[in-house]
């Protein structure tokens, strides 16, 4: 196991109860029918990828959606079984099912666990039941109540939240109050997602603004200003932190030790393979998907859709901003690893402008945001992208 190169397995489940309103996900109601014939399809597609991947070894798995815990809990312990049989797992790997409250039950959770589930990623999105409401979630917050308990009773020693802020009318307090409730059941790990208005979604109906107004920074009257976004998030990052929540990325919190592996994963550039529709990868210098199509990947249609070859340039980029969500940045040492040349002197003149514009921070191991650099994420990580 020693040699074998490390790979990260996501498998996406596509079904949810009903649609939210603001969710331009790959995901849609399915029937019983539907879900036996995805997971059947899923199963065989399992079997075929693990086919040239005898060098590797899994060291995490992600059940994405869609809403995972839709899917009877049987079906979870069989695509487990079936990966466990075909891949060669690490250790200790890291099993992560996301799991939307009011679909989880006692019998479902133990199912879960006994299957080798290992961490939970809940998504509660707010504490407010109005707020629960307007997304159109099918839950209350005591769904979450109940469900965490369940959870915790079963035996679950590692379960995240996710919340959403920067909704219609939302103001700084409000949030506040959500991340102050959810805190009091202390979670190990808390996501905070900034509400993006999607084309296609209900919320771009009601909410959404033409390219025009965008352009000019117009905003529907209803959505806090990205200055009250700002203070939202910040409010809730210094709260986190008074209760012993460390920021590890940009939008992600925990407690001690209890990082995202997975999704660690995805920020240093670790090969990850998508198993199920729409699911994308990353193989060494490709990135690619499968079909997002439901009724061709039901034909058995499991052959990559879009590939992108990437240039050395590319991925050094990739390197920089995607390694600049994570508060640690970039090391200069892990970039010499990869590329044999030297970070400082491959971005100079970005690192010098931002350095300038109090966005960045270099020592002399590595470099990494400011808080400014956080505020201004997109233009800093922007500037590696030549
Ligand atoms: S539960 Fe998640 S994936 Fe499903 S519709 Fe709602 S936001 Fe989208």
């Amino acid at each position: 196991m020693a040699n074998k190169k490390e790979l990260e397995l996501y498998l996406h489940i596509p079904f949810c109860v009903k649609k939210c309103a603001y969710c331009d996900f790959l995901s849609q109601p399915g029937d019983d029918k539907l879900i036996e014939d995805y997971i059947s399809h899923l199963l065989r597609e399992i079997e075929q990828e693990a086919e040239d991947k005898s060098d590797r070894v899994i060291t995490t798995v992600f059940f994405g959606g869609g809403t995972p815990s839709i899917l009877p809990a049987g079906k979870i312990d069989d695509l487990l079984e079936a990966l466990r049989k075909h891949f060669t797992f690490a250790e200790d790997p890291e099993i992560t099912l996301e799991c939307n409250p009011g679909t989880l039950t006692k019998e479902k959770l133990a199912i879960y666990k006994n299957a080798g589930v290992n961490r939970l990623s809940m998504g509660v999105q707010s504490a407010n039941d109005r707020e629960l409401s307007m997304l159109g979630r099918i839950h209350v917050f005591a769904d979450v109540i109940e469900n965490y308990d369940a959870a915790r009773n079963t035996g679950f020693k590692n379960i995240g939240m996710d919340l959403i802020f920067g909704l219609p009318q939302q103001r700084k307090d409000t949030f506040l109050q959500s991340v102050k409730k959810v805190v009091q059941f202390r979670p190990d790990h808390l996501s905070l997602y900034s509400l993006q208005i999607e084309e296609g979604t209900k919320f771009f109906a009601l909410y959404g603004v033409d390219e025009e107004t965008r352009r000019q920074g117009g905003l529907p009257m209803l959505l806090p200003t990205e200055e009250a976004e700002r203070s939202m998030y910040h409010g809730a990052m210094e709260f986190l932190q008074s209760k012993g929540y460390e920021r590890y990325e940009i939008s992600n919190f925990c407690r001690k030790g209890f990082a995202c592996r997975h999704n660690l994963g995805y920020w240093k550039r670790k090969d990850y393979l998508g198993l199920g529709l729409g699911a994308a990868s990353l193989m060494g210098r490709k990135r690619f998907h499968k079909t997002n199509d439901l009724s061709s990947y039901l034909k058995g249609d499991f052959s990559v859709q879009e590939e992108t070859a990437l240039t050395r340039r590319d991925e050094m980029a990739e390197m920089m901003f995607l390694g600049l969500r994570l508060t640690e940045g970039v090391s200069f040492a892990e970039f010499h690893d990869a590329f044999g040349v030297s970070l400082k002197r491959t971005y100079e003149e970005p690192i010098a402008r931002l350095t300038d514009q109090g966005l960045l921070i270099v020592n002399s191991e590595r470099i990494y945001l400011s808080e400014k650099g956080f505020d201004l994420a997109n233009q800093a990580m922007s500037e590696f992208i030549l």
